[in-house]
């Protein structure tokens, strides 16, 4: 039986990162999810063969209330919802450890008669898992609206307080590691960190969200594999690492592509709120060359070839479907489109990617920043629509920008740029955009769902 099961969990880790090799890429990330999710599957039945398994009426009432609550949970949620369904599936995920680590307190008379490495690694386990636990469901809270997006401090003793029921936490575990049996100090691990979570992810705006969901889920894979490790099962470590290993890329990432560091990040205080942007730009009254729907259709009916920017303004206003539209007319008049797509693009990786393939953009026209830059000095109308940030020239100009240092797309390359925004609203970042004050830039104003609608039927009566 024991060579069964370690066959099977070889299965299945096989197949969680054969899986993950096919998230890479959109054509095969649905495919890749099946398959890691057999490898799951699999890796679930070797787990209820192991020796001692017990309980049965009660694993099968988790089994059932965990596919009733969460197949529909994630058949309806909507793409823009995505980040606060993954906060939720990895809270669970390190709350399970947590309560794991509790148990095997309680089995073991408080690790007693354990080897060290076990109880240090069961209570790192406790006290991460509960962290990421706490912490998720704020990220949750705040993306969902329950809770406000602005960040939630208090004040100068914010940092002074997340010291102190750190160190309570850990304290407590050393207590445990040194022989102390009480399951109160269990008890006060676990409360400690559950309040260091809550106070380390409160203080952090609404739009930071996404990248502290990923740093969470990089812990829950670490606590996960913590764990594995103190109950000597090769499934929880494995799984777990490649759960923390990707986590952190995807974290480093996200930080690298927004130039900001993962501490700035933790420490807050930079783009409060997902609501509607608005910022240092508001009210200024800096000259702007505004156009109509009648001369954008115009200007890309003859031109040869567009790229489409698209930002987190596009994905506010829905517009993806009307951009196909748009695309499949200029594209029958022989105009080449394509779409710059930046990896901060949105509030979620792989934002702008979602909401185009929803909209059956091909795949091919999709080009990631590098190769786009090198697209524009050819391309003869840039259409931004509802992106900022992300094109803003002060990343490379402007030594005191909050986003210096921040690869953009260089529209301004493109003969003509043409910016679809509703106003003159700063985006994310809470700073002016110079591009809109560029000679080659002209802005269409106006919900972009309703700018390309009128786009869309300019160029049908060209
Ligand atoms: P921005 O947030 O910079 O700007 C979006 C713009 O869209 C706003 O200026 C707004 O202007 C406009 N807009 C909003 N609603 C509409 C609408 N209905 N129709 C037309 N325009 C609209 O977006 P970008 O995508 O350029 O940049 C993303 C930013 O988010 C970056 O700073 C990035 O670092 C940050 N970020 C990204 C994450 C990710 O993983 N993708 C995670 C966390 C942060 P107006 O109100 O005038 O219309």
């Amino acid at each position: 039986m024991t060579t069964l099961i370690a066959v099977l969990y070889i299965i299945s880790f096989s197949l969680f990162i054969y899986g993950l090799m096919g998230l890479t890429g959109p054509r095969t990330a649905v495919r890749g999810n099946w398959i890691a999710a057999v490898g799951m599957a699999i890796a679930v039945i070797a787990t209820l063969l192991l020796p001692g398994m017990g309980n049965w009426w009660l694993i099968a009432l988790g089994i059932v209330l965990g596919t009733v609550v969460g197949v529909p949970a994630a058949r309806r949620v909507k793409m823009t919802a995505m980040p606060q369904m993954v906060a939720l599936f990895n809270g669970v995920g390190g709350g399970a450890v947590a309560l794991i680590a509790w148990v095997e307190f309680r089995d073991t008379a408080g690790y007693a008669h354990e080897p060290l490495y076990v109880a240090i690694a069961s209570l790192f386990a406790a006290i991460v898992g509960s962290i990421s636990f706490w912490g998720s469901n704020i990220a949750f809270g705040k993306l969902q609206e329950i809770l406000p997006g602005k960040p939630i401090t208090v004040g100068r003793l914010q940092q002074p307080l997340n010291i102190v029921v750190l160190v309570a936490a850990v304290a407590f575990a050393v207590a445990i590691a040194a022989g102390a049996t009480s399951e109160w100090l269990i008890i006060g691990v676990l409360v400690a960190a559950a309040g260091f979570g809550l106070m380390v992810v409160l203080p952090i705006g609404g739009a930071d969200m996404p990248v502290v969901i990923s740093l969470l889920n990089a812990m829950t894979g670490l606590s996960a594999a913590a764990m594995g490790l103190a109950l000597n099962n090769t499934a929880l470590i494995v799984a777990g690492m490649i759960v923390g290993a990707s986590g952190s890329i995807l974290t480093n990432l996200m930080a690298k592509a927004m130039n900001r560091s993962i501490p700035a990040i933790i420490a807050g205080g930079f783009g409060g709120s997902t609501g509607p942007s608005g910022g240092a730009g508001d009210g200024e009254e800096r000259p702007v060359r505004s156009t109509s729907a009648a001369d954008t259709a115009i200007q890309m009916a003859y031109a040869s070839k567009v790229v489409v920017v698209p930002g987190y303004g596009m994905a506010v206003a829905q517009a993806q479907h009307a951009v196909r539209e748009m695309a499949d007319l200029l594209e029958s008049k022989g105009i080449e489109v394509l779409y710059a797509i930046h990896p901060v693009a949105g509030r979620m990786p792989g934002h702008m990617n979602v909401l185009l393939a929803e909209a059956d953009v091909p795949y091919e026209s999709l080009k990631e920043m590098d190769e786009a830059n090198s697209q524009f000095p050819q391309t003869d109308v840039a259409l931004v629509i509802g992106a900022n940030d992300v094109t803003n020239p002060a990343a490379q100009s402007d030594p005191s920008s909050p986003i210096y240092g921040m690869p953009i797309l260089q529209v301004n390359a493109s003969r003509s740029v043409i910016v679809l925004k509703r106003g003159m609203s700063s985006g994310f970042a809470g700073i002016e955009n110079e591009l809109f004050h560029d000679p080659k830039t002209s802005m269409l104003f106006g919900d972009a769902k309703a700018s390309v609608a009128e786009i869309v039927e300019e160029l049908k009566n060209l």
